[in-house]
């Protein structure tokens, strides 16, 4: 059996309740420049800027040769990848270049504008882009996300990306008590994101990891004190599910309601990502993940690939 090198079957982080449909995993660097507080990643693969993976892309055309035609591979998985490295590096846009032509279902999660850079590949390709607002507060995007780009700059490049035709579905993702989770706030980040031209919201609660509930507890302190309560909640209330932190259902219910009902009235599909909820008050959308965007533009065929995939080696 061939040993795959960059891209891998997707690993939901060990969690019992995710219904993502079997895809497999792409993330061109390591780490993550952008530092959200509460990122799951950090507990598998440290604390550290985005850096690109060596051999990257001769190893993506060794794993692509073996990968079923039309495979769904979702980018940027542990690692955004569209960090401020992309810009010099280009190893996503690069990965596009080579699966987009191949007809790969590909599902880019980001948090990085750059990626309307790419909008001339993405959109002539089976490509769904999901990227993460999680507020339009800039104030609390600051200290939650603190080296991303904020929150309206995203929204311009969702808007970029619909007006070129690329399905966009966002992860209003996570939804933090205290922090993101003002019913009203809620409503007019899904509308703006509806404006912009998205039409596909999937959201889920914060889940605690030691490390992440360690750097919520000392970074919202800057937010009115709230990382202490924060802490107290999931250590008197949470429950383990799979290695995480959960808060107790009913209270999960009630902070994810809110972007499950504006995500109604606007229209939008909705789902719930990993919180174990069924049934179409809280998922009626095709996937929960946004796979079920993918257009079929380009036909999948293996008999394109070796050309293709020699010609990326010889460079
Ligand atoms: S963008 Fe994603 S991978 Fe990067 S730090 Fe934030 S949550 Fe982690």
């Amino acid at each position: 059996m061939v040993r795959l090198r960059v891209i891998t079957p997707f690993d939901p982080w060990g969690s019992p309740l995710c219904t993502c449909p079997f895809k497999y995993s792409l993330n061109p660097y390591t780490g993550c420049s952008f530092r959200c507080l509460y990122c799951y990643a950090t507990s598998y693969i440290g604390l550290r800027d985005s850096t690109p993976k060596r051999n990257f892309i001769r190893n993506l055309v060794h794993d692509v040769k073996t990968l079923p035609p039309g495979a769904l591979i979702n980018i940027g998985t542990s690692s955004d990848p569209y960090p401020p490295e992309e810009n010099l590096f280009k190893l996503t846009r690069r990965a596009l270049e080579v699966l987009v032509p191949l007809g790969f279902r590909v599902l880019i999660t980001t948090k990085g504008v750059l990626v309307t850079r790419d909008v001339d590949i993405i959109a002539r390709g089976n490509v769904a882009v999901t990227p993460t607002v999680t507020t339009l507060d800039e104030r609390v995007a600051r200290v939650i996300e603190p080296n991303a780009p904020k929150p309206l700059e995203r929204v311009t490049a969702i808007g970029v990306l619909a007006r070129e035709g690329v399905p966009v579905g966002v992860r209003v993702d996570p939804i933090i008590p205290y922090v993101n989770d003002d019913p009203y706030d809620i409503e007019e980040l899904v509308c703006r994101l509806k404006d912009a031209g998205a039409v596909f919201i999937v959201t889920s609660t914060y889940k605690a990891k030691p490390d992440n509930l360690a750097r919520m507890r000392r970074g919202l302190n800057e937010l009115d004190n709230i990382g202490e309560k924060i802490y107290k909640l999931y250590k008197e209330r949470g429950v383990k599910v799979g290695g995480y932190t959960y808060l107790p259902r009913e209270l999960r219910e009630s902070l994810l309601r809110p972007v499950i009902e504006a995500s109604k009235r606007c229209g939008l599909e909705y789902a719930t990502c990993r919180e174990g909820f069924t049934g179409r008050e809280w998922f009626n959308a095709r996937s929960c993940d946004g796979s079920h965007l993918i257009p079929s533009r380009i036909h999948p065929s293996s008999r394109r690939m070796g050309a293709i995939l020699d010609r990326w080696l010889e460079q």
